[in-house]
């Protein structure tokens, strides 16, 4: 099963940022429009300051999945089960740990 493929960025300068749960990588437009599709609980396209918390733009190379399930380094990456589109290979910055219980949290309430 093939899910519906993340937006892939627009632009590739600074204002990249990667989701810190999920390691999307976007623009912060789009994850201000349309939140992370792999992370809707963290409701960033409702509350813009959360943007900010679970995304950085601290982050090392970018690969781009169309077909996380079938890919090795999708499952090496341990994305193989989230929505195609680019991914970083590596966040320089853990998701912080206030926001790791409000994932928790928020993760157990839609799921
Ligand atoms: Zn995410």
């Amino acid at each position: 099963m093939v899910s519906a493929p993340a937006q892939i960025p627009t632009s590739f300068g600074h204002e990249l940022r990667a989701c810190l749960r999920c390691r999307l990588v976007k623009t912060y437009d789009q994850f201000r429009d349309a939140g992370c599709e792999n992370c809707p609980f963290f409701k960033m396209e409702e509350d813009h300051e959360r943007i900010v918390e679970v995304t950085t733009p601290n982050f090392n190379g970018i690969i781009s999945v169309m077909d996380p399930s079938r890919s090795w380094a999708a499952r090496w990456l341990r994305i193989g089960k989230f929505a195609p589109g680019c991914y970083t290979l590596a966040v320089s910055e853990p998701l912080p740990e206030e926001m790791q219980v409000n994932h928790l949290k928020l993760y157990l309430a839609t799921n």
